[in-house]
């Protein structure tokens, strides 16, 4: 009888404890959204590495909220990447351009592309059908090493082997979210930069959008 009313006091404590985590993520996840639109309206960052920690742990939940408020949940990624580039703005300045990595996605070239597929990537030809040879030969002068990737294992790969400190990538708003994810799981510093258009080819950059990050710490000299 009496071992019966502890498992019953039991079994009522693991439900009540259940109950409270719930409602406590339920809670937390709302105060991260909220905080997200209220700086994403106010245009400036409050409480990062708060929201940046919550984002990456209420993903599910707080897409599910925006979705109920009838939120944009691109939006509210969009915003985890600008404040993943703001908090890493200072570390990746620190990095010395010799020792940071671009990846471009392949579905930025013209659809005529005349690159060869290479174990290291797609290799430019400068055939100037597409904005990438351009950027490159700019990028490369200011000290940057930088592959057109044909998918994430390349940039896995390539990372291994050359040992950047620091890397920018290029992408769509998912690719971009999941890299700095990885990133900062191998404790690179990351920053992302998004596409102006979704899709597999012929996706559009917005160049100066790259530029400015690829500039970071660097001397007017080296820009060219
Ligand atoms: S400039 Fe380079 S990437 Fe663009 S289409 Fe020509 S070869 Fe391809």
């Amino acid at each position: 009888m009496i071992s019966e009313n502890i498992w019953e006091q039991l079994i009522f404590t693991i439900g009540e404890i259940a109950i409270i985590l719930v409602i406590g993520f339920f809670l937390f996840s709302l105060i991260v959204v909220g905080i997200s639109f209220y700086s994403i309206k106010k245009g400036r960052f409050y409480f990062p590495s708060l929201v940046k920690s919550g984002i990456v742990m209420t993903e599910g939940m707080a897409k599910g909220i925006c979705k109920f408020f009838g939120l944009d949940d691109k939006e509210l990624t969009a915003f985890s990447i600008n404040l993943h580039n703001t908090m890493n703005q200072t570390a990746f300045s620190n990095v010395l351009p010799e020792k940071r990595a671009i990846f471009l996605p392949q579905c930025l070239r013209n659809s005529a592309c005349p690159a060869n597929l290479t174990p290291e990537g797609l290799i430019c030809r400068r055939c100037g059908r597409c904005e990438i040879g351009a950027h490159i030969d700019v990028l490369e002068k200011m000290g940057y090493k930088i592959w057109i990737a044909p998918g994430s294992t390349l940039i896995k790969r390539m990372v291994k082997k050359y040992k950047p400190e620091a890397v920018i990538g290029v992408g769509c708003i998912v690719e971009v979210r999941e890299g700095l994810e990885l990133l900062d799981k191998i404790n690179l510093v990351g920053m992302g930069v998004v596409t102006l258009k979704d899709g597999c080819v012929e996706t559009l950059l917005n160049w100066h959008d790259l530029m400015d990050v690829a500039v970071l710490g660097i001397e007017e000299e080296i820009q060219g």
